[in-house]
């Protein structure tokens, strides 16, 4: 383990003097350097990310598919591919980051005049439970609540549903499809989820591997594959079948009060709040109206267009 950070934190100060650092240098950004010096780990972190899809994610497709797929000329699946590449480069966190930083800024500011230095979920933990991984542990599952009653309102509220059924437009599911999503979307997404790390006071070292580990099961989730984790696995966490329930045309899901399996990681939230759909089944798809013709875009500009038309009424 040690071997393993001892190598990645060579590898990112390396990409950073090598690369980053000059160019900051040579644009005049040397004012950056601290928060560009954290970019190139998320950078590092997605291109894995990436890696670990194309290669065990696709293996497994091939290996246990739930239904068949001839992705290889599906256009919608390029675009799949595309959505991922431009989130787990890291473009999409930058442009993220840039925006949301004057805001933390001022709201830790705020915070520090309430005398609040920074508040600490840890903190409220008897030290005999201080184990970081338990602590780990329980920041992910807070955040994942946060998660789920995000995915309620994305789909309860007519405004965000009209930015979030793109995400549910896709026919054909595949370990690419979890970043189908609309830029304002994923921008109101990740604006929250920060916001609650900060006020649970989630250090950021920790946050990017909380999201990572997120990521990456959310990529799984959506893979075209037939996989349960036995009784009690799919319990503890969100399988493909179940994912997948929650993707399916036969639900009109446009309500949150009629679909079921918002979870993101722990299914046990839908469990508690009575939206589980616990019956294994691979059905197919998509969003009930585009069996009637309604058509969500087919390429990226297209989709990201079309939403915010739907936004406003206009298609
Ligand atoms: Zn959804
Ligand atoms: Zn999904």
């Amino acid at each position: 383990m040690q071997a393993f950070s001892d190598l990645w934190a060579s590898l990112q100060t390396w990409l950073f003097e090598s690369a980053v650092a000059p160019l900051l240098f040579a644009s005049g950004g040397s004012h950056l350097l601290e928060q560009a010096y954290d970019g190139v780990e998320w950078f590092m972190a997605g291109i894995v990310e990436i890696m670990l899809i194309a290669s065990v994610g696709l293996l497994f497709e091939r290996l246990l598919p739930a239904e068949k797929q001839s992705w290889l000329h599906n256009r919608q699946v390029s675009v799949d591919i595309f959505y991922t590449f431009i989130h787990r480069s890291g473009l999409f966190p930058l442009f993220v980051f840039v925006l949301l930083t004057p805001l933390f800024d001022s709201l830790e500011g705020m915070l520090r005049m309430q005398g609040i230095v920074r508040p600490s979920l840890e903190d409220l933990l008897p030290d005999t439970w201080r184990h970081p991984l338990f602590v780990f542990a329980l920041y992910l599952l807070a955040l994942d609540f946060v998660d789920y009653w995000i995915h309620r309102a994305q789909h309860r509220w007519n405004w965000w549903w009209a930015l979030h059924s793109l995400h549910h437009s896709q026919r054909t599911m595949t370990v690419w499809s979890d970043n189908r999503n609309h830029l304002l979307d994923d921008f109101l997404r990740d604006a929250i989820m920060a916001t609650a790390a900060l006020l649970l006071g989630l250090p950021p070292s920790q946050f990017l591997w909380v999201v990572v580990l997120t990521r990456l099961m959310q990529s799984f989730q959506h893979g075209n594959l037939r996989v349960s984790m036995g009784w009690l696995g799919d319990r503890m966490f969100v399988a493909p079948w179940f994912h997948r329930i929650h993707h399916s045309i036969r639900d009109d899901v446009s309500n949150d009060a009629r679909g079921h399996n918002f979870a993101v990681l722990f299914p046990m939230w839908d469990l508690v709040f009575k939206t589980a759909d616990m019956r294994i089944r691979y059905e197919p798809t998509g969003i009930a109206d585009q069996l009637e013709g309604r058509d969500y875009g087919d390429g990226f500009i297209a989709q990201q267009w079309r939403s915010l038309c739907r936004m406003v009424g206009l298609k």
